[in-house]
């Protein structure tokens, strides 16, 4: 899968992108991300790419050229057009399923706004569905278009060691992850529940079942009510 980020800030990526699970998938070649500058991409001699809002309001805003310029020279380059998310606080908020959706595409491309966001026509022009990370607002898009980056790269093929990885996790099946423990079978007095020590998969499978509805409804009682909505 190929993934291309549009913004302002292309030097707060590496870090995120060189390191740990998503590097590793990069190197491997499951994973392609190239960052642009938004700035290469202004119709302005000296890069400017905001401007004041119509109707006034505080702040600027990001204009639509340089985003559509970059957006046509990424589709003549790729010889077609990436299916294109702009991060932003008022879109759907990710979550699984969607990075999962996501992840079956060959290529993705993310808007990173900045300043009040960008001009809405850009995002109707190019048909662009907007995804948020949380209710809450941020400086940028950058962390946002970093973690839907993370989110969706382990779930590409091969990423993990197995599938079985993510598929036991939290968000999967509509349940949170039960409680895990590894070595020492005692630490500070506080022991691993001892059904994990049996051996027998039968009655390991059900704890962890258990554990995951009663987690999901201490934490979550939102998701154990779309879950058990769902067994019926
Ligand atoms: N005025 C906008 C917020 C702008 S925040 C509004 O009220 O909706 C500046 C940029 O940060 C946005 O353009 C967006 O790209 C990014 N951003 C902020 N919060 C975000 C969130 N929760 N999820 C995804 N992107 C976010």
């Amino acid at each position: 899968m190929r993934i291309d980020i549009f913004t302002l800030f292309p030097e707060m990526f590496p870090m995120v992108l060189e390191n740990s699970i998503v590097g590793r998938a990069r190197r491997r070649g499951f994973l392609q991300v190239c960052c642009h500058q938004l700035r290469d991409f202004s119709p302005d001699r000296r890069g400017r790419v905001d401007d004041t809002v119509f109707g006034g309001g505080k702040g600027m805003l990001l204009t639509a050229e340089p985003f559509a310029r970059g957006l046509d020279a990424l589709c003549e380059h790729l010889g077609y057009m990436p299916y294109i998310v702009y991060l932003s606080p008022r879109g759907r908020v990710l979550d699984q399923q969607k990075a999962r959706e996501l992840s079956a595409l060959p290529g993705l491309a993310l808007l990173c706004g900045h300043y009040e966001g960008v001009d809405q026509r850009v995002l109707e022009e190019y048909g662009v569905e907007e995804i948020s990370i949380g209710d809450y607002v941020l400086t940028g898009g950058e962390l946002p278009a970093m973690i839907l980056t993370d989110a969706v790269s382990r779930m590409l093929p091969g990423v993990l060691s197995e599938e079985a990885c993510f598929e036991e996790e939290s968000h999967y099946k509509g349940l949170l992850e039960y409680p895990q423990y590894t070595r020492p079978v005692v630490w500070r007095g506080r022991e691993v529940p001892p059904v994990l020590l049996s051996g027998h998969h039968g009655n390991i499978e059900k704890w962890r079942r258990e554990q995951s509805i009663l987690v999901t409804q201490q934490n979550r009682p939102d998701l154990y009510e779309a879950y058990s909505k769902n067994l019926h």
